[in-house]
């Protein structure tokens, strides 16, 4: 382990392992990760993130880089090295009359969504209000928004850089547009971003919320294909999997398949209503609590103490026909963990209108994309369900052998290069070679300098 008495100065935080924080401060979202870093540097400002990258570089010493501590790859935390911890850098400038904002790296997806909704403005991020909009803006960003805005990275107009030499860089469509290209979608392999600039729509209406209805094939091919048919301004998540034992839900229910959607149409409350009405008419609701609200609300405050173990596959489909709809309910009738699922996200509308080569995140064209998960309880379980997470994936298969870097575990060099296919492979290695020759910032979907 690296000497911390070595390290630079800061105006932030240094977290050492004698400090009392050391173990909350180590730990990420997902369970199971126990990795003890020398040192966690909860930076004040980009000269501090210059300062430890450049301490980092000279040193050898392994770095991660954390914004929201969301990776489900573990890469938020380091075994023995530094890690730069963002959380302190949550400053947040909304201009309103430009539809823009500069947000520092540390808020999360609900603290930028709660400050924008209060000038009626949004920009989309994720399903989860505890993600960092670092992490999730860097990869692409599919969320509540994909169908109408496109992804989080379409909104991106600029971000403030530290390079692996330490230098800050402002990459835009005009400055260092290699950069700012690669930025968009090729998570940290660039640098630490210290700053984005991002544009804002306006948003005061909105009809959304969570829709649970019975998983039979049926339901579930309807459900996508309703989706698809949908206005651009409904987007749609079908988590098909056991239901879970919530209060307000009945004890009958427990356990079975059901599809937990999460619907958000963006825009006129009547014209929303109309939008999610056939969503209605599928089954009988078991829950239904999708209503008129603001767009906040489509982030509950999350369960701080929930940090699950699991593994996942990341994949994209092209349709959902009734074999697909009964091979989910099958694979998903097929293991006992506690909870499995798989989740369906209609893409296409403005998302899909951005041309592949536009950005490093080159899925463009991709319908529906797939995660099919399962959570279990200790990591020595993982033997027990990786296969079936395999097995799964490998059934639904279609021919589109992309996958979407933010969900990827870790799965080895194959599947980063199932993320950055065929050309974007080569433009981010050679851009990669340019901003980090030696590959400093390597804990990540690492794509090697060429
Ligand atoms: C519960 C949950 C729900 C999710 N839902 C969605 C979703 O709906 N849509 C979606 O698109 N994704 C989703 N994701 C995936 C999420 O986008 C990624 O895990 C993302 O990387 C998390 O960002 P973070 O900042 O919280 O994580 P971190 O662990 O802090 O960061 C992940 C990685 O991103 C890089 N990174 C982070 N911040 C910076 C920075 N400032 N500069 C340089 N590199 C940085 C680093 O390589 C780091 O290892 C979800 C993840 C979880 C756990």
């Amino acid at each position: 382990m690296m000497k911390t008495t070595s390290l630079p100065d800061v105006t932030g935080r240094v977290i050492r392992p004698s400090d009392p924080e050391y173990d909350a401060a180590r730990a990420t979202f997902y369970g199971g990760i126990d990795k003890h870093p020398a040192a966690i540097v909860r930076v004040a400002d980009a000269e501090d993130v210059s300062r430890v990258v450049t301490f980092a570089r000279e040193s050898g010493t392994e770095l991660a880089v954390r914004s929201g501590g969301h990776s489900g790859a573990g890469h938020s935390v380091s075994e023995g090295g530094i890690v730069i911890d963002l959380k302190d850098m949550h400053a947040l400038e909304i201009d309103p009359k430009a539809h823009t904002a500069w947000a520092e790296p540390g808020l999360t997806a609900a603290a930028y969504t709660i400050a924008a909704d209060a000038h009626d403005l949004a920009t989309g991020f994720g399903d989860t209000g505890s993600v960092g909009i670092g992490g999730i803006t860097l990869g692409g960003g599919v969320g509540y928004l994909v169908r109408k805005h496109g992804l989080t990275i379409d909104d991106l107009l600029a971000a403030d850089v530290v390079t692996a030499d330490g230098q800050l860089l402002r990459a835009d469509a005009e400055t260092h547009p290699d950069l700012f290209w690669a930025i968009r979608g090729g998570g940290g392999n660039f640098g630490v971003a210290t700053r984005f600039h991002l544009r804002l729509h306006d948003l005061s209406t909105m009809v959304g919320g969570m829709l649970m209805l019975p998983a039979t094939a049926d339901v579930i091919r309807s459900f996508i294909a309703l989706s698809e048919e949908a206005p651009e301004e409904l987007s749609t998540i079908a988590n098909v999997m056991p239901a879970p034992p919530m209060p307000f839900l009945p004890a009958e229910h427990h356990g079975k398949l059901v599809i937990f959607g999460m619907l958000c149409y963006a825009g006129d409350v009547e014209a929303g209503e109309r939008a999610v009405a056939p969503f209605r008419k599928l089954a009988t609701p078991i829950v239904d609590m999708v209503k008129p609200g603001r767009y906040p609300a489509m982030y509950p405050p999350d369960d701080e103490s929930y940090h699950p173990i699991g593994t996942s596959r990341t994949m994209f489909i092209d349709s959902v026909d009734r074999d697909v709809a009964k091979t989910i309910v099958e694979h998903l009738n097929a293991t006992d963990a506690q909870l499995r699922v798989a989740q369906l996200r209609v893409l296409g509308g403005a998302m899909a209108r951005v041309p592949v080569e536009a950005t490093a995140f080159a899925h463009r064209r991709s319908r529906i994309m797939v995660n099919c998960a399962a959570l279990y309880e200790r990591t020595d379980q993982a033997a027990k369900y990786e296969p079936w997470v395999t097995g799964f994936a490998g059934a639904l298969e279609q021919g589109d052998s992309g996958a979407y870097v933010n969900f990827l575990t870790d799965e080895g060099s194959e599947r980063i290069r199932a993320a950055y296919p065929g050309p974007t492979w080569d433009r981010l290695a050679a851009i990669k070679r340019r901003y980090d020759p030696t590959n400093l910032f390597r804990l990540n979907q690492n794509i090697p300098p060429r």
